[in-house]
């Protein structure tokens, strides 16, 4: 039995009021909210073992050095990567497609063609853009049907043996629409291109298996799974991680360093140049065990029903329209009501405490596909109730009586 209200109970920050009223937190595609046992995590680290990390002799170093890489592990049992040293720690999800991005450009020639989908976060086009700027490259898009799904047929004839490399989201932030990440690989390998994938929105509800899905690189951030922002990590298939060269230079990333000649350390560490976040990388670990505890499946389960319940009383409000009806979606409704700006709705909501984001939500593709200038976004996650979806609906309803 999922225990809802046990499990808000983790969570100091859904106890707050904001505005005079309590905290109806719907940002969860934004942020995710860190439960007690990381935030616990986070004050031990600070108050008892902060040292840097794979330097010192000394015991504090090395016990930090120890939670770390424990912290590394854990991430690599989650995702299910063959090899700890195929998980690279990075700032977020941001970072690890750059990562991957500024690799690819001493690969590439003005002959090869990348492929991204039509349903990417910014953060998922713009260095793509930038590497074809550097190298020729082509960039080819997926294009999406008025669901907000890929049409996957247009894709098939999109991939030839120019095609280098594949990205695509797990699943969209802006419309919540879990892409055929499965086939989308499989097409891929068939001419012989690598795939990334973009788990910023799919590592609170997935537990996607490295190996199973054959995946060549996959990103995600800790601040979407309960874990705290700045820290992330990139899992690359040991070849194409030995293949690409380093993103930063610096410390941590050397074998041996003269000024003749340079040699770089062997995986991971010749990706991590610097002093990481140490304690995040710890605390990621921590969210990672506290996620698996609750279980992913019971969790999916408990999402699709507030899901299926908030679209179901949403559209009983005149004039709303949902955007992204994908068959296969997570809990991420992106709407607007008919003649109101959504960021003035938002500001109503955020008066009645509740939060919800309003705009583009870094996807202006999509708003451009469907010829909006963005839409209100209601993000649930596991610790949300059926009383807080109910919570919106009032509120909707009254922003728009009191808007139009
Ligand atoms: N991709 C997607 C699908 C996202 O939702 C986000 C975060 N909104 C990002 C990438 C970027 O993640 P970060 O800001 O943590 O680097």
């Amino acid at each position: 039995m999922f225990n809802v209200e046990k499990i808000r109970q983790d969570f100091p920050i859904l106890q707050r009021q904001v505005n005079g009223k309590p905290l109806v937190y719907l940002d969860n595609a934004a942020t995710s909210q860190t439960p007690q046992q990381v935030i616990d995590v986070i004050v031990d680290y600070y108050s008892n073992y902060n040292a840097n990390i794979h330097r010192g002799v000394h015991s504090l170093s090395q016990e930090a050095t120890d939670k770390y890489e424990a912290g590394r592990h854990t991430i690599q049992k989650h995702f299910n990567a063959k090899h700890a040293h195929e998980i690279i720690m990075t700032a977020g999800t941001t970072q690890g497609i750059n990562l991957v991005a500024n690799g690819f450009s001493s690969l590439l020639t003005k002959d090869d063609e990348i492929i991204v989908s039509a349903l990417e976060h910014h953060s998922n086009i713009v260095p793509w853009q930038m590497l074809c700027e550097k190298t020729g490259a082509t960039l080819k898009v997926i294009p999406m049907n008025m669901a907000g799904e890929l049409i996957m047929d247009d894709y098939g004839t999109l991939l030839s043996k120019n095609t280098k490399l594949v990205f695509v989201n797990h699943i969209s932030n802006a419309l919540g629409t879990i892409n055929p990440i499965e086939e989308i690989i499989r097409k891929a390998h068939q001419v012989g291109a690598a795939v990334l994938v973009d788990g910023a929105q799919a590592c609170p509800h997935i537990k996607a298996d490295m190996q199973a899905l054959d995946i060549d690189f996959y990103v995600a951030s800790a601040h979407k799974m309960c874990g705290p922002t700045g820290v992330g990590f990139l899992y690359g298939k040991e070849d194409w991680l030995n293949k690409l060269p380093p993103y930063q230079g610096g410390g941590e990333m050397i074998a041996e360093v003269t000024f003749e000649k340079t040699t770089y350390a062997d995986l991971p560490h010749k990706f991590e140049a610097g002093t990481p976040n140490i304690c995040g990388g710890i605390a990621f670990g921590a969210a990672i065990d506290y996620m698996n505890n609750i279980g992913f499946n019971a969790i999916a389960r408990y999402e699709h029903e507030l899901l299926e319940y908030a679209t179901t009383e949403l559209l009983k409000i005149e004039g709303l329209k949902i955007y992204g009806t994908a068959k296969n979606k997570t809990s991420v409704i992106s709407f607007n009501l008919e003649g109101i700006h959504p960021y003035d709705i938002g500001t109503l909501l955020d008066k009645m405490g509740i939060a919800v984001r309003t705009g583009h939500h870094c996807a202006q593709p999509i708003m451009n596909f469907y010829k909006i200038p963005g839409t209100v976004r209601a993000s649930f996650a596991f610790y949300n109730t059926k009383a807080e979806v109910d919570a919106l609906i009032t509120g909707v309803i009254k922003a728009q009586m009191m808007l139009s």
